[in-house]
This record gives structure tokens, C-alpha cells and sequence, in this order.
């Protein structure tokens, strides 16, 4: 917190104003799709710890998962992402990763976030599963010298994030939804109402994602 003040030529003070430092979440994630529980989270996250915003922010080249499975596009995944957080207030679709291209680092984010938002106090969020992984993060001691490190349990035996950094844990209701559960719905042809938004499903029909028609 900071003061910025002006004195007249008496040396009286004529005003001042209380300079109160932005509090800016970074959730970043695959989005592959964005479902309900990345909504219920974010939003809880930034009640509880009174962020002024949280960026959902789209991996361009999600390294982590790149290995494994075919991930959607970069462009359809923030399309998905935008039309999720539309309307949700304080809640706002990144594309900062896509912009810089390459695979994605959270460091490299943190720094560009302390760039755009000078004096703001960063936040990372992250479920328990994504934190257990932390020490395998490129830079990972660079993400918890900028940023707030921030863990919310996901539903299942609880995963515990590395002792070595300092973890704020955050309560949210735990939800057994996962963008992996989604995929295997388009599949099968379970259902997918409430898990996805109407918003979100409007885009991964016009994208003809997921073998959706278009
Ligand atoms: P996948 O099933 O494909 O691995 P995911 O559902 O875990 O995907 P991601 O986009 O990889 O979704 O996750 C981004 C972030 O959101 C991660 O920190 C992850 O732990 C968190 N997250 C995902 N689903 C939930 C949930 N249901 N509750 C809380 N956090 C979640």
C-alpha cells in the first residue's frame, strides 16, 4: 500500500490518496474444454482472497500434455475460454500466452502480468493435481518469488504440492469435473449439460470440436 500526497506552500497538506496495489489471479490452464469447475474455482478464489481479477489464461503450447494426447487448437481454446467467462464479473479470458507463442511458462506470464499491472500483487492459482507437479515447472522458485502461490483441492485423495514453497490454500467447492471427463462425454454420449456452459457449447459446435457437427 502506498501514499501519494501534495503539500501547499504553507507546508499543510492539500489531499492525498491511498494508492491501493491491484490483486490480479493468474489461473492459467489447457481449457481443453474450460468447464464448471474452473468457473466455481476462479470465481471462489477471487471472493475469498479479494482479487481484483482473475485471467484465465490459455496455455499456447501446453508442454505438459502436448506429449500425451492431441490438444485442441490455441485459437479454439480461447474462443472457449472467452465465451465461458463472458458476463462473469472479474473474471478474464489471457491470451498473453498465445501472443508470445512457444511452449508456455508461467514465469515468463508472471513477468509480463508485472508489466501490464505495475505494483500489482500476483496471485497463481493452481488444483492440487497441477500443484503436486509444481517442482517440475520450468523456473518454478522464479513463480513463487513473483507471485502468491495459491492450491485448491480438487475432489479424491488429497495431493500435496512440494513443502519447499509456501502454499496459501484457498476452499472451494470441490467438484468432480475434468476437462479429460468432458473429451470421453463426446465419445460415449454421455451427457454434458451444466458441466459445460450453453456459451461454451455454442463455440465447440460452430468449431465442430470434440467430433461435434457443425
Ligand atoms: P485435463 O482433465 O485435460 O487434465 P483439467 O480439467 O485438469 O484438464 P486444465 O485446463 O488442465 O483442466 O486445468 C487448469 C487448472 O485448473 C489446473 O490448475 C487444474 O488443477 C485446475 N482444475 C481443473 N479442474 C478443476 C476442478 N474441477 N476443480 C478445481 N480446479 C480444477
Amino acid at each position: 500500500m502506498a501514499f501519494t500526497h501534495s503539500i501547499n506552500s504553507d507546508g499543510y497538506l492539500n489531499s492525498y490518496t491511498l494508492i491501493v496495489p491491484m490483486r490480479v489471479g493468474l489461473f492459467g490452464g489447457t481449457f481443453d474444454p474450460p468447464h464448471l469447475g474452473h468457473l466455481v474455482t476462479a470465481v471462489n478464489v477471487r471472493n475469498v482472497l479479494k482479487l481484483d481479477i482473475v485471467i484465465l489464461m490459455v496455455a499456447n503450447d501446453p508442454w505438459q500434455k502436448h506429449a500425451t494426447r492431441e490438444v485442441a487448437s490455441a485459437v479454439d481454446r480461447l474462443a472457449m475460454v472467452r465465451a465461458a467467462i463472458k458476463d462473469v464479473d472479474g473474471l478474464v479470458a489471457g491470451d498473453d500466452e498465445i501472443t508470445r507463442g512457444g511452449p508456455s511458462f508461467t514465469a515468463d506470464t508472471l513477468t509480463a502480468l508485472s508489466v501490464r499491472y505495475p505494483g500489482a500483487e500476483l496471485f497463481t492459482i493452481v488444483g492440487d493435481d497441477a500443484a503436486a507437479k509444481f517442482g517440475t515447472w520450468q523456473r518454478s522458485n522464479e513463480i513463487a518469488k513473483l507471485s502468491t502461490l495459491v492450491v485448491v483441492d480438487r475432489p479424491g485423495s488429497p495431493l500435496m504440492p512440494p513443502s519447499e514453497f509456501t502454499w496459501n490454500r484457498v476452499e472451494v467447492p470441490r467438484l468432480e469435473v475434468s476437462s479429460s471427463d468432458l473429451r470421453a462425454r463426446f465419445v460415449d454420449g454421455r451427457p454434458l449439460e451444466y458441466l459445460i456452459s450453453d456459451e461454451v457449447m455454442q463455440v465447440i459446435s460452430a468449431r465442430g470440436l470434440y467430433g461435434s457437427k457443425k
